[in-house]
């Protein structure tokens, strides 16, 4: 009876054993796994605007007696695809090292509804370019600990999204609202809106609703994740509502 109870004792100390180091050791499959998928994903969106590099290139190489102007179609494709690795690396670079915790906020006291109308008179330019309607109401004084520089990241991703995905003769209505404990910023377009379907992923690494557009205008699938991640850093919130071809809300609140 003895030898019978210490073996089934062994074996429920195997079991536990076993089963105790199995759960410490999900978490570091788990994200060991995103890390591959992060790396795969990366990997091939950098080699299609490589292709594509490679592609114009050796064109350019089979006629070396054409002019400059000749070859312009060519030139621009190759700088408009180098231009969009960089904008990708840098994405890439952000979030690896928010990964790996090594990007620190510069924290300072700073003017929120500066920044919000300092972005949007930045992007009125692109507004008017695509005929899209800007308008801004920012309430005074809304003074935050903040990273000024991600803010105004964070603010530009958002007004690129919506102003690319608005037709034109559309609005893009940026509202600031100051609460006794926490700032409102809204970004609302009356845009190609978000299948129901594809709303829980707008926050994914690479997502893009429709791949052919966000490449056509220079995306990269990366903005609102490293926007929900500058958020989230600043202790706030950030979701996105959307009817499809009715339009996006982009919904931010920061703790004051
Ligand atoms: P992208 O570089 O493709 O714009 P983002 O991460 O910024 O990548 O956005 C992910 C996807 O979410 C976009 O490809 C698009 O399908 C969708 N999206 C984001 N903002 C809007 C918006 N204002 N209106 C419609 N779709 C949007």
């Amino acid at each position: 009876i003895l030898l019978y109870g210490g073996f089934v004792g062994l074996l429920v100390a195997v079991a536990a054993g076993y089963y105790l180091a199995n759960r410490a050791l999900i978490p570091i499959r788990v994200s060991l796994e995103k890390q591959q998928q992060f790396v795969s994903d990366a990997s091939h969106e950098l080699r299609t605007p490589l292709s594509v590099i490679q592609a114009h290139t050796e064109l350019l190489l089979r006629h070396p007696d054409h002019t400059v102007e000749q070859d312009s179609k060519h030139i621009s494709t190759v700088l408009q695809e180098a231009r969009r690795m960089s904008k990708l690396v840098g994405g890439l670079l952000t979030l690896a090292r928010s990964d790996s915790n090594q990007l620190e906020l510069e924290l300072k006291p700073v003017q929120f509804d500066r920044i919000v109308q300092e972005s949007v008179n930045k992007m009125q330019m692109l507004a008017e370019v695509k005929d899209v309607i800007l308008h801004a109401e920012v309430d005074p004084a809304v003074s935050m600990n903040a990273d000024e520089e991600r803010l105004h990241q964070l603010l530009v991703t958002v007004l690129d999204n919506a102003i690319k995905y608005t037709q034109e003769g559309g609005v893009v209505r940026v509202t600031c609202r100051k609460l006794a404990h926490s700032v409102h910023l809204e970004v609302e377009d009356t845009g190609i809106g978000i299948a129901p379907e594809n709303l829980p992923h707008v926050f994914d690494r690479f997502y893009r609703g429709d791949k052919a557009r966000s490449r056509q205008d220079g995306g990269t699938g990366l903005g609102l994740a490293i926007a929900k991640w500058i958020v989230e850093r600043h202790g706030g919130k950030i979701r996105v509502e959307s009817k499809l071809s009715m339009g996006t809300q982009v919904l931010i609140s920061f703790p004051l």
